[in-house]
């Protein structure tokens, strides 16, 4: 990684000098009241010259436990580096966080109009903003997601394979499971890989929910992060992870063959035999009940919480193909 500032930070027209904390706007509309909106990017400066790391969430304005551990990195202070900068954008799309939806006020999602323009859409405008006047500053993206309606993610590390840096960045991080995903078009990952930014795409628990394991596992990754780029202040305490984290190559997920009411029974991140009962989808008036048993043998990395299911719906994320 490049080690970029020991000068002047001039950033979203703020300049902020090494030493410095600063808490920089990234104001692009108002509200449809008129009312401004802030959205606060903190950055906080050591003395120190080192790397630039980049911690944002709420990409989705609906994935709170991305903001929460945001949230957790900056009241604790993890944020402070011993050298370089730190910076944080804990609930980027705004709009939807404050209409608890996902997507912006037009129904548009984020993460799917990277780079964005100037003159586009609002989202394309923040997409356009974050990439041209945030990223260039840094050498390090930490992006922290969960899974989408009702569907609850296991600690996941995402990033497309065949990439040396990441993988040795994700050993560091140790969240339980790295999925090997392709990078979807128009999204911010797929944006900062073709700039060459390294991205470390973090998913867990699911929208409008905030589970202490997943936070935990946020916070202790990002801290463990910022103390291998020897960032990480002494006062803070980062433990190896307890288990190695399982590099996922391939997964399916299991759908389900009836609609139901839905009950899983399996614990989250656990490893399955084939046929073995995952969870039974049942009838209201008490006739009918099935057992859903794994199509295949492999770790549970998501999990449908959904007490309502539509035959077609997914219900077990599992991997197929572990890397060797
Ligand atoms: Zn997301």
């Amino acid at each position: 990684m490049t080690q970029i500032n020991d000068g002047v930070l001039t950033i979203l027209g703020e300049s902020i000098k090494p030493g410095e904390s600063k808490e920089v706007n990234f104001d692009v509309a108002n509200l449809h009241t008129s009312t401004p909106v802030n959205v606060p990017v903190i950055v906080e400066r050591s003395k120190k010259p080192g790397p630039t790391v980049l911690f944002t969430a709420g990409i989705h304005g609906d994935e709170v436990n991305g903001v929460e551990i945001v949230r957790q990195l900056i009241a604790k202070g993890i944020n402070k580096p011993k050298c370089g900068t730190i910076i944080c954008m804990p609930v980027i799309n705004i709009f939807g966080f404050i209409n608890l939806k996902r997507e912006f006020p037009d129904g548009r999602d984020l993460n799917r109009v990277f780079p964005g323009s100037p003159s586009g859409s609002l989202a394309g405008r923040v997409a356009h903003k974050l990439i041209n006047q945030v990223v260039p500053h840094v050498d390090l993206i930490i992006d922290f997601h969960t899974g989408g309606s009702g569907r609850f993610n296991a600690p996941q590390l995402r990033y497309s394979k065949e990439n040396k840096e990441l993988n040795d960045l994700a050993k560091v991080f140790g969240a339980p499971f790295v999925l090997y995903s392709k990078n979807l078009s128009k999204s911010f990952r797929t944006t900062c890989y073709k700039l060459g930014k390294p991205l470390l795409l973090f998913e867990g628990g699911k929208s409008f929910h905030i589970d202490d394991v997943v936070t935990n596992s946020g916070v202790n990754g990002s801290k463990r992060i910022l103390k291998h780029l020897g960032m990480l202040k002494t006062v803070f305490k980062s433990s190896k992870p307890k288990k190695a984290c399982v590099f996922i190559n391939e997964s399916k997920w299991q759908r389900a063959k009836y609609s139901g009411m839905f009950k899983a029974a399996v614990t989250m991140g656990s490893h399955v035999e084939k046929d073995a009962i995952l969870g039974n989808i049942t009838d209201p008036y008490g006739k009918f009940n099935y057992f859903v048993r794994a199509s295949h043998t492999g770790y549970i990395i998501n999990v449908n919480e959904s007490p309502i299911v539509y035959q077609g719906d997914a219900l077990f994320h599992i991997s197929t193909k572990l890397k060797k």
